[in-house]
């Protein structure tokens, strides 16, 4: 599988994008990805950093093609917003999630929160509420088990419409965690938009703590600021027993890394659940 992440790089980089018939490829195989089911979700899980257990996990797609084979969302993601095609992607993550929570219900698995990555070309789209509450409806989920991760950079994108967006989403109970929070450079205005409720601290700050004192008052300001305007923290990219130690003493809530599962596939998530993981 390595070396075909790497074929698969290799195919869909930058250069390539460049050249206009490559790019109407992808955008065919994309559409194809689509309609052939080449999309799948693996699930990342997310801990209580006291209790340990599993409170969360975050759906992160990946595509199964046919002929390069697995391939990350960084090497695809991008293109397929500059084609265009993001919205349809992320709807289908949307609906693909919503699928899961209702299947888990009825298996009896312990609920936990789901978050879906939505990107600002689908968050900003006047459809975007409506095929929202529509994916809630035909799979009957509660909106409190969704959590939507916007991108800071995404929402400082947006302006006008996403006062609009965050209202309507905190009617209907859907939550929304600040993704990669601390990179976007931003005004802090939007921390108070009413369906904002966590804050996800970017992995390039957990990275550098303990030893990094920068990093260490990033996040230490960052977790303040939480508590204080009474948002949730989530630390991306745990890697080690002294970040997770760290975090753990500074008060923050909740955590998600390699330290303690990669993205699983979902009978690995299964089993993490069924075990308490
Ligand atoms: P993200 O939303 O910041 O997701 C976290 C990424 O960090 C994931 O990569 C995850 O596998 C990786 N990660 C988690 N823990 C660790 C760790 O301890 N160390 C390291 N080095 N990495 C860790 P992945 O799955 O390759 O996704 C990359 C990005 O692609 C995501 O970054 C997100 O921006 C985007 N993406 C993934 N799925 C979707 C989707 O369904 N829709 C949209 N719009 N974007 C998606
Ligand atoms: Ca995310
Ligand atoms: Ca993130
Ligand atoms: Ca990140």
């Amino acid at each position: 599988a390595k070396s075909e992440e790497r074929n698969a790089f290799r195919f869909y980089s930058p250069i390539m994008q460049a050249d206009a018939r490559k790019r109407l490829q992808l955008a065919s195989e994309l559409r194809q990805a689509l309609a052939n089911d080449e999309f799948r979700l693996v699930f990342q899980p997310s801990l209580d950093l006291r209790t340990g257990r599993v409170v969360a996990a975050e759906a992160l797609l990946r595509w199964q093609h046919p002929k390069r084979g697995l391939v990350m969302p960084d090497n695809f993601i991008p293109m397929a917003e500059s084609l265009g095609l993001i919205r349809r992607i992320d709807e289908w993550v949307l609906r693909a999630a919503c699928a899961w929570i209702k299947q888990w219900e009825h298996e009896r698995v312990a609920p936990i929160r789901i978050a879906v990555n939505v990107s600002a070309s689908w968050f900003g789209h006047p459809a975007f509420i409506e095929g929202l509450q529509r994916a809630l409806r035909d799979y009957q989920v509660d909106p409190k088990r969704l959590l939507l991760e916007i991108t800071e950079s995404a929402i400082l994108r947006l302006g006008e419409g996403t006062h609009r967006t965050m209202y309507a989403l905190h009617t209907m109970g859907v939550g929304v965690a600040i993704d990669d929070f601390g990179t976007g450079y931003s005004s802090l205005a939007y921390l108070k938009l009413p369906a904002v409720v966590c804050l996800k601290i970017d992995r390039t700050f957990i990275t550098g703590i303990p030893r990094n004192a920068d990093d260490v008052a990033i996040v230490e300001a960052i977790l303040a600021m939480a508590r204080s305007l009474r948002l949730y923290a989530i630390a991306e990219g745990i890697e080690d027993e002294e970040q997770h130690e760290f975090l753990l003493r500074a008060g923050c809530e909740e955590g998600q890394g390699y330290l303690y599962a990669r993205p699983l596939e979902v009978p690995d998530l299964m089993r993490m659940l069924k075990s308490g993981g």
